[in-house]
């Protein structure tokens, strides 16, 4: 009689956990079990879906009792290359595998999709790209760099066609058969280009992203999966789709690569998903094309040290020119008696113009709600979030006071509830009272409002850029939502309201993203054959970004080596510890025994602990530490900074320290 040996899965289970866990293969399974497969085994008296990582004769040190795995899931099991990727993932971001399987997981299929469920689209359309001369020399540069297994950095003027090269690109490759992954970074720009690509790529096209149903975004996966087949297939998708079950990628196209929007700062894995993408194309061997009207500092730094190629577009397509650009004093204004409530004379007036000619007016203005907080006339009382240290913001539509943090709200009185006689009084502006305001000085034009308010159902999103882009709505108050890669052919005016609060943010991206903001609006502007004026409202007219601005990213990106000089990223990579707990005490207490810990670790600059402005969200008290590392020969380091950070996770119960590598 001969024993039968048993088999040990160790599987890596969706969790915070540090170790795989071991699970006895039942001798049914055995045939069928290998790496990468999907499992469902009992963690803790709970079901889960775990996944192989390796198959064994033993269980390891483990001495207690060792479950069974139930049973394997039918579907898509993960490669090599995807484990490459993870452990890369985890690794480089500090957390754990199971963090970024449970990241992964949600994007493979479960079972085979029928080929009926697949959603056909409108016939291929096709045809070729007839690119103009500058941009056909761009496409050839860009298929030189590829050439050299180096990334692609298109930097392109806003309306210069990149995405008409991107789409040329992408058609070569999936008309061989290839593979190509165009990611962006916001949902309302994925929805945009959807029925651009889908007019070239037909049923090729298929989308990615986290508001899609769970059944449409298996039908995607599994069309990824089945993709190495060589039928070809363009995937849309946001940063999540890197973990879509890829067997060949032949192209990742990083729209708007500079947005940073790309980075996950909640929850964990905390990735970048341009620098994630890169890592992928590594992996499988694809080409990269990293495109932007105002490529990071990052990317501008990588282009200087050779590892991408500059490629650069400066024409708009069709001889656009670059829009007017007009810095406006608003102390000046105010002193002439020129300031009306929120806008100057001069911007009135231009705007009156606009209307005149039937032509259209973004106005910009980064802060939602009626005003930002309210406070009462009689005792100077401010009504404050219960759960968050910050003042309630008042939306006059919703007569509610809300919370921007997290998701509280209470009614609105306009009696002061804290001496009860006081009347409470809006202090400062958003899109709310902008468009308010507008609409009562030019009563005949049709003005709304597109913020992530009035933007929550995707209908009324839809239907809002489908009015504007026709020409129904004259004038569009917005956030920085309305910022990025929109084509309104007749709009022609962009006011941003208040400019400088872009500028006040503690950060020393502050002026690198005001910078890229301002850029985008304007390429938001005058895309028809009229050229397009811009005016900024602000009290700090001589700051150096709205110079950089007025006279081209040149001198921005002198402000490298300011950056070089007092060692910020990209020069040095950044880690940004942060403690967190519902106790204050603890916090304190935690943040003191981080910060000698800290003190010892050799080659590394740590400063903190910090307490931000808005020290309490969610009603858990929060520190910051910062530490800048060397750029590369860090992973030491990093190691060790993990483990200080489990180390007094362990000493001080109820507080969490969380590991943000590249924060933004
Ligand atoms: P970008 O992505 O650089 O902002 P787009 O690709 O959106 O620029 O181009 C701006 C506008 O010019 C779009 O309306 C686009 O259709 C048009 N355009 C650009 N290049 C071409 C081309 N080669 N042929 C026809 N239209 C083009
Ligand atoms: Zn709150």
């Amino acid at each position: 009689m001969s024993l039968q040996k048993n088999i040990y899965a160790k599987v890596i289970l969706p969790l915070k956990l540090r170790i795989d866990i071991s699970y006895l293969v039942p001798e049914h399974l055995s045939p069928s079990i290998k790496r990468g497969c999907r499992v469902k085994v009992k963690f803790s008296g709970r079901e889960y879906l775990a996944i192989v990582s390796s198959i064994d004769d033993n269980c390891g040190s483990y001495k207690g009792k060792v479950s069974e795995i139930i049973e394997i899931v039918d579907g898509f099991s993960a490669l090599d290359e995807h484990f490459r990727f993870w452990e890369w993932l985890a690794d480089y971001y500090m957390c754990t595998m199971g963090e970024v399987c449970r990241a992964a997981s949600g994007n493979f299929p479960l079972v085979s999709v029928k080929a009926s469920r697949v959603k056909k689209r409108v016939a291929s359309v096709g045809g070729d790209f007839t690119l103009s001369m500058e941009q056909q020399r761009a496409k050839n540069e860009i298929e030189k760099s590829f050439k050299e297994q180096k990334p692609a950095l298109l930097a392109g003027v806003t309306g210069s066609g990149k995405t008409e090269i991107y789409m040329s690109l992408s058609q070569e490759v999936v008309n061989k058969g290839g593979v190509v992954l165009y990611m962006v970074p916001e949902i309302a720009l994925s929805r945009q280009l959807e029925e651009r690509l889908g007019k070239v790529f037909g049923e090729k096209l298929v989308t990615f992203h986290s508001a899609m149903t769970p059944a449409s975004r298996r039908d995607t996966a599994q069309r990824v999966a089945d993709a190495g087949s060589g039928n070809g297939l363009l995937i849309l998708g946001l940063r999540s789709s890197l973990f879509l079950p890829f067997s060949k990628l032949d192209l990742i196209i990083i729209d708007e690569e500079h947005d940073s929007s790309y980075k996950q700062s909640e929850p964990s894995p905390r990735y970048q998903g341009r620098d994630a993408a890169i890592v992928l194309a590594g992996i499988f061997k694809s080409n990269v094309l990293l495109g932007s009207a105002t490529p990071s500092f990052e990317s501008i730094y990588n282009s200087n040290s050779g590892r991408y190629r500059l490629v650069r577009l400066n024409e708009r397509y069709h001889g656009a020119e670059h829009p007017e650009v007009e810095i406006l004093d608003i102390i000046k204004e105010r002193k002439a008696g020129r300031l009306k409530g929120l806008f100057s004379a001069i911007v009135l007036k231009e705007i009156e113009n606009r209307l005149l000619l039937n032509e259209q007016v973004l106005i910009f203005r980064n802060r939602r709600s009626y005003s930002p907080m309210v406070q009462c006339e009689e005792c100077g009382y401010i009504p404050l979030c219960s759960h968050c240290n910050t003042s309630l913001s008042y939306h006059k539509n919703k007569k509610e006071l809300c919370c921007h943090y997290c998701d509280f709200h209470i009614p609105f009185n306009l009696v002061c509830s804290n001496c009860g006689k006081g009347s409470l009084t809006e202090k400062g502006s958003g899109t709310e009272m902008v468009a308010e305001k507008i609409a009562e000085i030019f009563p005949d034009a049709v003005v709304e409002r597109f913020d992530a308010e009035t933007t929550g159902k995707k209908s009324e999103e839809k239907r809002m850029l489908k009015d504007f882009a026709s020409g129904k709505i004259d004038i569009l108050v917005g956030t920085q939502m309305i910022s990025k890669g929109f084509d309104f052919k007749g709009l022609s005016l962009v006011v941003i309201i208040n400019a400088d609060s872009m500028l006040a943010i503690d950060d020393f991206r502050a002026n690198e993203r005001a910078y890229q903001l301002l850029e985008q609006l304007s390429g938001r502007a005058g895309r028809g054959e009229k050229r397009g004026k811009i005016i900024v409202q602000s009290s700090l007219g001589s700051h150096p970004v709205y110079s950089s601005f007025q006279e081209g990213d040149k001198r921005l990106y002198d402000q490298l080596k300011e950056r070089q000089e007092f060692g910020y990223p990209p020069f040095v990579r950044m880690i940004r510890l942060t403690v967190r707990g519902g106790d204050k005490l603890r916090v304190n207490e935690a943040s003191n025994v981080l910060e000698q810990k800290l003190n010892l670790l050799k080659g590394a600059e740590t400063s903190g602990p910090f307490i931000p402005v808005v020290d309490r969200i969610r009603g858990e008290f929060i520190s910051h530490f910062w530490i800048k590392l060397p750029r590369s020969g860090n992973s030491l380091a990093k190691r060790w900074i993990s483990t200080i950070a489990i180390e007094v996770e362990k000493k001080i119960s109820g507080v969490t320290v969380v590991p943000d590598v590249d924060p933004q």
